[in-house]
């Protein structure tokens, strides 16, 4: 059923299709079997009035790695998705929205056997998402625990790929939270490290200087990246470090990042307030410069825009 912020049209397989055509058989592999890849996407409306898709190259380059790690294949290009994106976004006359492209398998291929290279089908949808954590959670700061559930091991899933089967864990975790009374789980990697959140990257800072799981259990997202060049832009000292659910404890501050979080404070972990309990001033700064970037007003960053 649509709600009011969904779109009125939806690329699928090039062509723009009405929201309630846009359907798939009940015998899609990728529905019973979780092997579909997808990205998150957002665009923006920028400073002078326009609307940007923020890093679109980089997030439909994950999109192509995703679908080669799983071995499918995908008859578009970069360029034509990115194209598709700017299309539907105008489409649907979204001033700002989120896109989400997804990549499936139809219901040509039953059981585990995939052929060499299954193609697989794209569709493109947007729709309006405001604030994942609300205003509160971006300016107060949002509050987590850690997970009982782990982020997959390297031998049982592909960590580095955005695949659907694999949100499973994401999606038990982040119940687990809310029925806690808590806004994000936290997963710790196999080896017991801090991993990440059940959708965004996690960063800590400490004595100035600011630390990030490294990318082996962790989805490497493009608001990591982001953060990380705009920390280093900022003067901060950045590195990728293992950390403990002890050093979570003992932080300056903690932040999440993610195309859906954007930068959000942790002010919580395990009922324990980090530091004085509210947004530290480096999380703060590196949110601000993050929406000024999204909007096109941090010059040196002005390349991470496409405009529709
Ligand atoms: C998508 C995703 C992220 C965030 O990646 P962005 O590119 O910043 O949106 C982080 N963790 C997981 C598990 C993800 O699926």
């Amino acid at each position: 059923m649509a709600t009011n912020a969904d779109s009125q049209i939806i690329w699928m397989e090039g062509k723009m299709i009405p929201y309630s055509d846009a359907k798939v058989h009940i015998l899609s592999h990728s529905l019973h079997y979780g092997t579909g890849v997808f990205e998150g996407i957002r665009a923006y409306r920028t400073a002078d009035g326009r609307t940007a898709i923020f890093r679109a190259e980089e997030h439909f380059q994950r999109f192509f790695d995703s679908i080669r790690a799983l071995g499918l294949h995908c008859p578009y290009t970069i360029s034509d998705l990115i194209q598709a994106s700017c299309d539907t976004v105008r489409a649907n006359e979204f001033k700002e929205c989120y896109i989400r492209p997804l990549a499936y398998l139809d219901d040509s291929i039953r059981g585990l056997k995939l052929p060499d290279n299954p193609k697989a089908l794209v569709a493109i949808a947007t729709w309006a998402w405001g604030k994942y954590m609300g205003d509160d959670g971006q300016t107060k700061g949002i509050r987590i625990q850690t997970s009982t559930y782990r982020r997959a091991d390297v031998s049982t899933s592909l960590p580095l790929a955005k695949l659907t089967g694999g949100y499973i864990t994401s999606v038990l975790a982040r119940r687990e939270a809310t029925k806690n009374g808590l806004d994000e789980a936290l997963l710790l990697d196999p080896q017991g490290f801090v991993a990440e959140g059940s959708g965004e990257n996690l960063f800590l800072v400490k004595n100035k200087e600011i630390l990030t799981p490294p990318v082996q259990f962790i989805l490497p997202g493009i608001t990591r990246d982001s953060v990380f060049q705009i920390a280093k832009h900022l003067g901060y000292s950045v590195r990728e470090a293992n950390i403990t659910r002890n050093q979570l404890y003992l932080a300056d501050e903690l932040f999440f990042s993610g195309t859906a979080v954007e930068v959000t404070p942790i002010r919580e972990v395990d009922y324990r307030p980090i530091a004085d309990g509210r947004p530290g001033p480096i999380s703060r700064q590196l949110q601000e410069t993050f929406f000024k970037t999204v909007q096109g007003e941090v010059p040196r960053f002005n390349s991470w825009l496409r405009y529709v």
